[in-house]
């Protein structure tokens, strides 16, 4: 254990203020709470000794989302500032109001995943984002999201990326995913906020929520330090990681019709046919009350895993319309490397 050090609180990240080749950690200030006193996000930030690009992580977002805090907990083990290029910006807790109530939301229960990049005059969400985005994320150069399943349901691996984009294709196939589902920027995400602002940037959705699954993070790992070769931060030859995923054109939620007790049968990434049967919703007795099928073929992303449920739960997150990927386009790939 090392010496536990005081922790600066500042107004706003300033990355040109802290010293190179240092682990700074701070406490950001954003907008007030009903203490009257701002709401303090920690940051910390890897100053390397040697110029390079700002790659942002950013973790709880979703405050009870937390394999992103064990990985960037990781990450700040492993990575030495004195032989790195560039800086590392680590924001363990985004959400902290919703992770001290161990819930997705912000506190006014609005998720600042849908809001971005929030309003200064706005609700208690819309100026928490604000400044959030324009104290902190304004500053990086590449943005990876971590995130998990919602509560109640369980995930593989997976990312969600505009592989159309070159710079966002480049930093997916770079991780080391069970499952990239090609999606194009939601409204109101981090990650479509930073791709408008020439912040390339995509969502890593690693394992459920409430918990710390380790083989998950290293593989997490994995996937961001070849990121960092690629962005030629750290040294060392960057991996072919895209091999073994399954890329799908698109992703949806089926959902049960009736209520009761649901037991979902395929296990996460197992592929599965149209007209298989995926989910059977018991009554109280024990009868079998609805069987739902799969309506296309594809690819189990994430699993409902909570029994009781109402009419209208979601009960399986499908990917389908499953491609190769195009191999002339991985970094690391001797086609890509001799560009
Ligand atoms: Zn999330």
């Amino acid at each position: 254990m090392s010496d536990v050090i005081v922790i600066k609180t500042k107004e706003e990240l300033k990355l040109s203020s802290l010293k190179r080749g240092e682990v700074h950690r701070l406490q950001i200030q954003l907008s007030d709470n009903s203490l009257g006193v701002p709401w303090r996000v920690p940051v910390i930030a890897v100053r390397g000794k040697n110029k390079g690009p700002v790659v942002g992580l950013t973790a709880a977002l979703h405050g009870n989302e937390l394999n992103g805090i064990s990985t960037i907990f990781r990450l700040v083990e492993d990575i030495d500032p004195n032989k790195l290029s560039g800086t590392l910006v680590m924001v363990p807790i985004s959400n902290v109001p919703g992770y001290l109530m161990n819930q997705r939301n912000f506190s006014d229960n609005v998720d600042l995943n849908r809001i971005m990049p929030g309003r200064s005059y706005g609700s208690a969400s819309g100026q928490y984002a604000h400044y959030f985005v324009n104290k902190i994320v304004k500053n990086f150069d590449y943005l990876l999201d971590l995130h998990t399943a919602s509560h109640g349901r369980v995930n593989s691996l997976y990312l969600r990326a505009d592989i159309e984009n070159e710079e966002t294709r480049t930093l997916a196939y770079l991780q080391n995913p069970q499952i990239i589902v090609k999606k194009f920027d939601e409204e109101g995400t981090l990650r479509s906020w930073a791709n408008e602002h020439g912040i390339p940037s995509i969502t890593i959705e690693i394992g459920n929520p409430n918990a710390f699954q380790h083989t998950l993070v290293d593989e997490t790992l994995e996937g961001i330090m070849n990121t960092f070769r690629h962005l030629k931060m750290i040294p060392g030859k960057v991996e072919d990681m895209v091999t073994d995923a399954v890329i799908c054109e698109n992703s949806y939620w089926i959902y049960s019709k009736k209520g009761g007790i649901i037991d979902v049968l395929p296990r996460l990434a197992d592929v599965i046919k149209k007209g298989q049967l995926i989910a059977k919703v018991y009554d109280v007795f024990g009868q079998v009350k609805e069987e739902i099928r799969a309506d296309k073929s594809g690819i189990v992303i994430g699993k409902n895993v909570r029994p009781n449920c109402d009419a209208g739960t979601r009960v399986l997150h499908l990917g389908v319309n499953i491609f190769e990927p195009d191999t002339e386009t991985i970094p690391g790939h001797e086609d890509y490397s001799t560009k």
